[in-house]
């Protein structure tokens, strides 16, 4: 039987978007460690940051559990006329240093002289921004400011929170979608070039904290469309807090987390916090799921 040619049109419309062949999906591919460096229970006087390479132009920063036991993880994300740098981590730590050592690298690995730097946040919270003054003593940066008006100024947003912005790195280009809810600033980033998308404090495997009820269920709503139909390769949050056992998650402050869950998840736990939201139909409420729990609060 010959195909109805409005039937090749929604199939090619929807191939367009996805990819037709389990062939990686056209990104460019990273390899995410299998286990991270684990902190502790003994602590070595010069905690540090464990750098990973995902590919050759992102680079994943995480925090040792021994400086800060929030363990925040950071991204170096290149382009070949700017590196972006989401978060400078928590407590007091090297951040400037190791952040200028890995440019170096990719510098001097790709034959250029000099990146502007740009430091933006995954949101505002003190465990993400806490590098910035050392940040912004360093030649040829710029550092987004925190509130949420510094932030839609320098992407360009007309239309917060329901529009999503693109900003080029030089031939590669990161949309910028907002998602206030754990925190006003809050934004999500989906780098086309890898299929990453970085949801900061708002997804992560732990305690997903809900500070305005009504715009965090309208935020992932705006992720769950935004990413219908796109390469999600990984979706990668903030921390880990939860441990590799179903529903059971590490207490506030633990360092040492010898068994903690995977860094990375996809978008299926998007989609299943999604429904749990609508579920809660408004009032969001405390609710485990088997790899995060919706936490909410008053203030944090
Ligand atoms: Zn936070
Ligand atoms: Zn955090």
């Amino acid at each position: 039987m010959r195909t109805p040619f409005f039937v090749l049109i929604a199939i090619s419309a929807i191939a367009g978007a996805q990819a037709p062949q389990p062939d990686g999906g056209g990104v460019v591919r990273g390899v995410l460690p299998d286990r991270w460096q684990i902190s502790g229970p003994q602590c070595p006087p010069d905690p540090h940051f464990q750098v990973h390479e995902y590919n050759a132009n992102l680079v994943l920063l995480r925090e040792s559990g021994c400086s800060n036991y929030e363990k925040p993880f950071l991204f170096l994300v290149f382009g070949t006329a700017k590196v972006l740098l989401l978060d400078t981590g928590a407590g007091r730590t090297d951040v400037a240093q190791v952040v200028q050592r890995v440019i170096a690298q990719w510098l001097a690995r790709n034959g250029n002289g000099t990146i502007e730097l740009v430091v933006a946040h995954t949101h505002a919270h003190g465990d993400h921004i806490a590098g910035d003054a050392q940040l912004k003593a360093l030649p040829s940066t710029t550092v987004v400011g925190l509130a949420p008006e510094a932030v839609q100024s320098f992407f360009g947003f007309k239309n917060w929170p329901d529009e999503v912005r693109p900003f080029d790195l030089g031939n590669r280009i990161v949309d910028v979608i907002p998602i206030p809810g754990h925190e006003p600033s809050s934004i999500a980033i989906y780098d086309r070039q890898t299929g990453l998308l970085f949801t900061g404090d708002t997804l992560y495997p732990g305690r997903l904290y809900v500070r305005d009820a009504a715009a965090f269920a309208r935020s992932i709503q705006r992720l769950v469309d935004f990413s219908r139909g796109k390469i999600i390769a990984h979706i990668l949050g903030n921390h880990i807090e939860q441990t590799r056992t179903p529903y059971l998650d590490y207490p506030i402050g633990t360092v040492h987390q010898p068994d903690e869950h995977t860094f990375e998840l996809g978008r299926a736990h998007l989609l299943e916090l999604n429904d749990a939201l609508h579920a809660m139909n408004g009032t969001v409420i405390r609710m485990a799921l088997r790899d995060f729990t919706v936490w909410p609060v008053t203030s944090r």
